[in-house]
């Protein structure tokens, strides 16, 4: 996939409480490099899909094939699906949970998209990188590349990192991101120098083994003397949500026209914001943020909930 076509405006905020507190503030708008392939997850896919498709031997090891896990509104899954029919690459979807008779906007695009869908049950799930899960996976579908869920490996790193080589990063002294699986932090964290600060918020409830990921995903990284993580603004768990946070996303689509999701960077936002008011940036701050994408999500929310 070529990566030059993603390339993400940055906009510049307007607001008066960051012309009180004397800081600017920006948003790198990956979700409007694409509509299907917005946001990171087709950053992370970059090297599992060179891998996939030009390795040696990538024909005998893995058939133009890829196997990969999400839940039933994953964006990982969707922007896999998407990808693997630009590419035509046969691609396998493994979902958490049961197949729903009404299914989710997410699996029926997936499945338009030509992904197989196999379900397994919760706790089967939490099996996933097992061999013996993998060895069955493939005893069904034949040879694969396996991309676990949400890219977390060094490969997704490393496709996580280019997100820095899409635009001009080194007026910014923060750079803020909303933090699932943390691939998408670590590829910030090894493409960056120490003098930017980097501030993670974690959408998952007591999240506290950031700094193992980072160990895991990125061997090569000395350094972290840079990363701030503001843990208090995951709204009670990964995709829980609450009035107080739509009315959140909506004043932000009115103040800056930018569509937020609810389960990163509504949040992400949010935590920028409320640490503006509380004076966490010191004047003079280049605050950028990361839309991440992920607006496929919010078609899963009732009619009227945003605004947009
Ligand atoms: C997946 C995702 C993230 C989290 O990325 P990680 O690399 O898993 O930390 C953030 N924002 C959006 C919109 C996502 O879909």
């Amino acid at each position: 996939m070529n990566l030059d076509i993603l390339k993400p405006p940055v906009e510049k905020l307007s607001d008066t409480l960051f012309e009180e507190k004397e800081v600017n503030v920006f948003m790198c708008r990956l979700d409007k490099v694409h509509p299907i392939l917005s946001g990171n997850k087709i950053y992370k896919l970059h090297y599992f899909l060179q891998e996939v498709l030009e390795s040696e031997n990538a024909l005998e090891k893995y058939n133009r094939t890829i196997l990969t896990f999400g839940g039933i509104y994953s964006n990982h899954l969707a922007a896999t699906a998407y990808a693997c029919k630009m590419l035509d690459i046969k691609c396998i979807g493994v979902v958490r949970g049961q197949r729903h008779p009404k299914s989710t906007h997410t699996l029926k695009q997936c499945e338009a998209d030509g992904m197989h869908l196999h379900f397994v049950n919760k706790l089967k799930y939490q099996f996933r990188d097992t061999m013996g899960f993998q060895d069955e996976m493939t005893d069904m579908f034949g040879k694969c590349l396996i991309i676990p869920e949400g890219g977390y490996h060094p490969m997704g790193t490393k496709g996580a990192s280019l997100i820095m080589e899409a635009f001009n990063f080194k007026k910014y002294s923060h750079i803020c991101t909303a933090t699932g699986t943390a691939t998408t932090l670590a590829g910030i964290l090894t493409a960056v120098p120490s003098t930017i600060e980097i501030i993670s918020v974690p959408v998952l409830k007591n999240m506290t083994d950031i700094n193992d990921r980072l160990k895991y995903l990125a061997p090569q990284l000395l350094h972290t003397n840079n990363l701030q993580i503001l843990d208090n603004y995951y709204f009670n768990g990964y995709g829980k949500r609450d009035d107080n946070l739509f009315a959140f996303m909506n004043q932000c689509w009115l103040n800056y026209k930018i569509p937020l999701d609810f389960v990163y960077t509504g949040k992400m936002m949010y935590a920028v914001i409320e640490s503006i008011k509380k004076d966490f940036f010191k004047r003079g701050s280049e605050i950028l943020c990361l839309h991440t994408g992920g607006l496929q999500g919010n078609i899963s929310l009732p009619l009227n909930t945003l605004l947009y």
